[in-house]
């Protein structure tokens, strides 16, 4: 049998300090994990369930790429966050086998066209109109994890122009990495080449065209994500 076409090219994201590319499969993002990004939208962070939606692999901002301004919004905002790459595997995991789906993590922006999503929120539909668009998640190189490391430790943070936005530890998230995969794994079967987006601290902001967004995971193999809006 033949493919009726050329199956699509997978998608590959660069791996720190390493001759490898990490093959990227599907992107979860965690919506409201931080209690303080939860209060500046004006939401209610009491410990419920974590919700997840998606976006495509197609849409990633690999290293070295700059974005092109969305012509259908006037509010485009960044969340800086921790993305953890999954390298098993795991259908209703159990709890204790969490940490060992994990690659490594990476620096990324979910890009969010703000005024379309609260739109969406208010009619009761999906994100996807406001989350999904070419260039919307952007990711740094990934490092490999260090067992020495827990992922609660590791600290992000992001600037426009120089100016730090964002900063947070990620012991702030109201679910913790481990608990993430494993409460994701209880619906979704996580496959090699997932990337999960584990939600964005306070400080979310508008950006525009010319400015210059970086980002950085701070640990002692740091990785950073640097891009131009055009
Ligand atoms: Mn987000």
């Amino acid at each position: 049998m033949n493919w009726v076409f050329k199956p699509s090219p997978v998608v590959g994201c660069p791996v720190l300090n390493q001759d490898l590319i990490f093959p990227v499969n599907n992107i979860y993002c965690v919506g409201r994990n931080y209690r303080d990004h939860v209060l500046e939208t004006g939401s209610n962070p009491a410990r419920e369930s974590p919700f997840f939606f998606q976006k495509i692999s197609e849409i990633l901002l690999l290293p070295g790429n700059n974005l092109d301004y969305p012509d259908d919004t006037k509010d485009l905002h960044h969340e800086v966050e921790l993305v953890v790459a999954i390298s098993n595997d795991g259908y209703k995991i159990k709890s204790s086998e969490a940490k060992d789906m994990i690659f490594g993590y990476a620096v990324g922006v979910d890009l969010t066209k703000r005024d379309i999503q609260k739109k969406a929120k208010q009619a009761g539909r999906p994100w996807l109109s406001g989350k999904v668009f070419s260039g919307s998640a952007a990711i740094s190189e990934i490092v490999l994890k260090n067992e020495s490391l827990e992922p609660d430790k590791l600290e992000i943070s992001l600037s426009v122009d120089g100016e730090i936005r964002q900063r947070s530890v990620c012991d702030k998230m109201i679910w913790s990495v481990n608990e993430i995969i494993f409460l994701l794994s209880q619906t979704v079967p996580l496959c090699p080449g997932d990337l999960i987006y584990t939600g964005t601290p306070s400080g979310v902001g508008k950006v525009k065209k010319g400015d210059t967004v970086s980002a950085t995971l701070h640990q002692d193999n740091s990785t950073k994500l640097s891009f131009q809006i055009k």
